[in-house]
């Protein structure tokens, strides 16, 4: 009893949605619903850049001007006199950076360093949502622009750490996996799962209730495998090390050897390092003992090789196919 009467007080406090300070042309001819905002826009410049909204105003009865019941069908809800429609489940203020980008010229540009991070992500999902074509390409492209899908490009872009969409970079990583999955876009979901398991597990649970939870069930799963090859390449290292010491192009001219006198220190010190941080020269560098730099070049091309073998598998991790496939779908994207 007392449950009911809470939800119903609840419910009768809710605000009525209102009209949008700027989404809001007294000429629109059809108003857009959520639980916050109404927002008065023209029908044809939604259908000329979506097909959902086109496909919905070609229905009978939606969108049109009809009053009253006609043989039980669905009856078209109005506004002031002009038909409204509810986008069910979608934010307020997400539904207002869409339209803005739709409706005002110089609202979104994908080569914007500055684009918000909450602006980014609401255009991913819902452009994908409504099928707005363009834009989703473009917001596709700009994500991507800082997720590359080669090892070396990652490794730069993660060493340089510029900060991405007015934010630090460990800021934006959950967030755009969050919203990639929910749009679907496949072609950034790998290295977008990838980038996130930089993340430690308290950080990736703060995100958990807004993530799906078979987008938090894969996340875990690739995490886990990854942790488990970056370890492997950890203990490996004196094994590598072996391998590239002391070859006939040692230029060691001290009494003893580069095979002789090579040694990992600390190593205990990288067993929590993610994928990143075991690049060669970093390693060579930060933990063994100091040897010719021809041994060190060799050293550090074999633990970099090893690394490539990983990166190759990674988007498997995560149940997706290869990284030439992803790149193949992202053109695909790109140039429909
Ligand atoms: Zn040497």
């Amino acid at each position: 009893m007392g449950v009911q009467h809470g939800s119903k007080r609840c419910k009768e406090d809710q605000e009525a949605p209102r009209p949008h300070d700027i989404l809001w042309f007294p000429d629109g001819n059809v108003v857009l619903a959520t639980d916050t905002y109404l927002f008065k826009v023209y029908k044809g410049l939604l259908a000329s850049h979506s097909t959902v909204f086109r496909d919905m105003f070609d229905l009978p009865n939606v969108g049109e001007a009809i009053h009253g019941e006609i043989n039980g069908e669905i009856v078209q809800e109005m506004y002031e006199g002009v038909p409204l429609i509810s986008l069910i489940g979608d934010d307020g203020e997400d539904v207002a950076h869409l339209l803005r980008a739709v409706f005002e010229r110089h609202y979104y540009h994908r080569d914007d360093k500055d684009t918000p991070l909450n602006v980014i992500t609401a255009l991913l999902v819902l452009s994908s949502k409504y099928d707005f074509k363009e834009l989703l390409k473009d917001v596709v492209i700009q994500i991507s622009q800082h997720y590359p899908m080669s090892l070396q490009e990652f490794d730069q872009v993660t060493e340089d750490d510029v900060p991405i969409f007015g934010r630090e970079r460990s800021d934006c990583e959950l967030p755009l996996l969050k919203a990639a999955f929910k749009a679907g876009v496949d072609a950034l979901l790998p290295i977008l799962f990838f980038s996130s398991t930089f993340r430690d597990v308290s950080s990736i649970f703060r995100e958990s209730d807004s993530m799906s939870p078979e987008c938090l069930h894969y996340l875990m799963k690739g995490k886990e495998q990854l942790d488990i090859k970056v370890h492997q390449l950890i203990s490996d290292l004196p094994e590598y090390l072996r391998k590239g010491v002391g070859s006939s192009d040692c230029q060691c001219s001290e009494a003893k050897t580069c095979f002789q006198k090579a040694q990992y220190t600390n190593l205990s010190a990288l067993i929590n390092s993610y994928f990143y941080q075991t690049r060669g020269p970093v390693v060579v560098a930060g933990y063994l003992s100091p040897i010719c730099e021809h041994c060190g070049a060799s050293v550090a091309k074999s633990i970099d090789e090893k690394r490539e073998e990983i990166w190759k598998e990674i988007p498997s991790y995560f149940c997706y196919p290869g990284w030439e496939a992803t790149k193949a779908r992202l053109d695909e994207l790109i140039n429909s």
